[in-house]
């Protein structure tokens, strides 16, 4: 570039300026690679003004190829950003550069004097102010602005010092409309000289920016020579942006293998998601964007997940837990809102109402899905619903209104592999018992009982992660006189046979003392199933409460010593053949009936958990005199 300087004139900004440069450098942001994005974002918004201006017809452009060249030249210590946008005139220069920046700075210190300006740095509330462009400074000495304009004015070249004091040369040479910004790195800056660096910054803020980004690394002298005695053909240099993102783009245009796609890109996760939702909301809201859900192997697996915010395609911020309600934080996905200021702070999000509008949109958004999923393809549906499960629910939750939309598409998984909803369930079971629903939680420990429901033909769902106890107890509130009854916490009416069994004191007394607990409920029912002799019942709403219990411990509160007595009951069945001979022998053999009282009442327990170690120990040793004596 030829220096043709015909017209130079110096100045100097205002006093205040001394105070506004040291709160630029350090509170501006509290990341300094953000200089970059609004560098390349201001770069990005003069194409876009110049491309409206001709589409209004004010300005003629025969050479419509947009776009923005990062150059690294690391023997300069320059990073220089051009674009061939709108440019400025000398006036503008002066309007947009040194005035309106610096009353926006002053404005901020007023603001902000007194009070912690780390806070409102950390907020990137300065943003608001229209200093982007001064973010240059945090990582320069000096930065040079080369503008001309696309009217026919004459170029102008703006130097300014780290110091706030500036040099205007006018009639200066570009040969080309357009700006570039050369930003002369500062000493301990250096990482902004790195061709890695910048790349990471610019995949994270620019990826999506609208006018294409190429970035240039400026070879050494020695470099050159080299390349040139290899006689390679130059590559075709690529953007390094994705000019239209498919966020913009209609859901009608855009294929499935689009979304997966541009999912592992954008989140590099090579597992496809399972499924997603193309937001596309009008005014009022005017925001567009794509929300996957990943694939959770595991309950407790990470549920982090990554949402991340643009404003008209330029980076933001990620995981804003204010935009996304918290149990959709699982969700990775892009949020484009032009509505929301580009230097949106953490409060600003928190208070607003339109940001309360999108995260509900949302919720009501996910929810549909859900339930079209579930009405037009109940058998895709059916294969997700592992993986979504533990989500509805945590979703239902935390927001009833979310347990409202989606109420009709949660379903339940039976012990037979078959998938039921609440009211399919209560469907089928009206004829053998109104209104409860039955569920197993371990279906390998409850196999007993779940056989004794399937000869039945009663349908028993599984329920057997801890948040299930939590979300059953919404479904109960939720839907009058339904009730969630585990298998094994009372004998179910269709279970038993007609007619009224007796109660057998000396069987009862004997029970008890077998079983080492004085307070052990024994009743006496006549069950169909001759071959079981006794079952363990637990009562739901203690056993539920201990769940709960474990669950807070687990979580590490600290509960004290607090302890609810297990209400167990020991159901004995006066049908069995096997009992029939105990209550006869009872009173002739105390020792033998003891014996097998204790047996069978192992067995029931084992029917229904686990047996400790003493538990266990005593069984093997009592079943092995046993086998002895046959
Ligand atoms: P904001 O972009 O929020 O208005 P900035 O401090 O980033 O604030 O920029 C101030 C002004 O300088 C812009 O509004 C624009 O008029 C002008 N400007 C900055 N960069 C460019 C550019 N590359 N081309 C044309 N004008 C620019």
């Amino acid at each position: 570039m030829s220096e043709d300087i015909k017209n130079t004139e110096k100045g100097g900004i205002s006093v205040e300026i001394e105070h506004i440069f040291p709160i630029i450098k350090k509170w501006l942001y509290s990341e300094k690679e953000i200089f970059l994005r609004e560098i390349v974002s201001n770069a990005c918004d003069a194409v876009t003004k110049l491309k409206r201006l001709t589409s209004l017809g004010e300005a003629q452009i025969e050479d419509d190829k947009y776009k923005i060249t990062v150059t690294i030249d690391k023997a300069a210590r320059t990073l220089t950003v051009s674009d061939n946008g709108i440019g400025m005139t000398e006036d503008e220069v002066r309007r947009y550069i040194c005035q309106i920046a610096l009353s926006g700075a002053l404005e901020f210190i007023e603001k902000y004097e007194g009070t912690d300006n780390k806070d409102a740095a950390a907020d990137g509330i300065i943003g608001h102010f229209g200093l982007g462009f001064y973010s240059a400074f945090m990582v320069s000495d000096t930065v040079d602005v080369i503008t001309r304009s696309y009217t026919s004015e004459n170029a102008v070249k703006w130097v300014c010092s780290e110091a706030g004091e500036y040099e205007i040369t006018t009639d200066y040479f570009r040969a080309e409309r357009g700006t570039d910004v050369v930003m002369h790195i500062m000493a301990d800056e250096s990482e902004f000289l790195e061709e890695y660096r910048i790349r990471e910054m610019l995949d994270k803020y620019c990826s999506f920016m609208p006018v294409e980004i190429y970035l240039d690394v400026v070879k050494p002298e020695e470099d050159k020579a080299d390349e040139k005695s290899e006689d390679k053909a130059p590559e075709e240099p690529k953007p390094v942006n994705d000019v239209s993102p498919l966020w913009q783009k209609n859901p009608s245009d855009c294929t499935d293998e689009e979304y997966d796609e541009f999912y592992h890109k954008v989140f590099r996760d090579y597992r496809e998601p399972l499924f997603h939702i193309h937001l596309n909301a009008d005014y009022p809201l005017n925001f567009r964007g794509i929300l996957y859900f990943p694939r959770l192997a595991h309950e407790y697996d990470n549920l982090e997940g990554q949402v991340k915010l643009y404003y008209n395609q330029v980076f933001v911020a990620d995981n804003i837990k204010e935009v996304i309600p918290e149990f959709l934080l699982m969700l990775k996905g892009v949020l484009d809102c032009p509505e929301l200021p580009l230097n949106v702070s953490r409060s600003y999000l928190q208070n607003s109402g339109y940001v309360a509008k999108i995260s509900a949109h949302i919720v009501k958004k996910v929810a549909d899905k859900l339930c079209s999923m579930y009405n037009l393809e109940r058998e895709n549906y059916e294969k997700l619903w592992e993986d979504l499960k533990t989500f509805v629910e945590y979703g239902c939750l935390r927001d009833r209104k979310f347990y409202d939309r989606v109420k009709s598409a949660v379903i339940y998984a039976t012990t037979d592999g078959k998938y039921v909803t609440l009211d399919e369930y209560l469907e089928k079971a009206k004829e053998k018992h109104e209104k409860t629903v039955y569920y197993a939680a371990d279906v390998t420990a409850q196999a007993q009982y779940i056989s004794m429901f399937a000869a039945e033909g009663i349908e028993v769902v599984v329920l057997d992660k801890m948040i299930d106890t939590q979300f059953i107890n919404i479904v109960e509130q939720e839907n009058e006189g339904v009730k969630f009854v585990r298998i094994d916490a009372d004998v179910a009416g269709a279970l038993k046979a007609e007619g009224n069994a007796e109660a057998n004191e000396k069987l009862t007394e004997i029970f008890k003392e077998v079983s080492g607990n004085s307070e052990l409920k024994v009743s006496f029912e006549l069950l169909k199933n001759e071959k079981i002799p006794a079952i363990l019942n637990i009562s739901e709403e203690t056993r539920r409460m201990e769940d709960m219990m474990k669950m807070y411990r687990r979580a590490g509160s600290d509960m004290g010593d607090m302890k609810f007595p297990t209400d167990t009951s020991l159901v004995v069945n006066a049908n069995s053949t096997l009992i029939k001979r105990l209550a006869n022998e009872a009173e002739n053999d105390t020792e033998k009936t003891k014996k097998l009282a204790k047996q069978i009442y192992t067995l029931a327990l084992l029917a229904q958990r686990q047996l400790n170690a003493d538990e266990l120990q005593t069984f093997l040793s009592d079943s092995f005199d046993m086998l002895e004596n046959i």
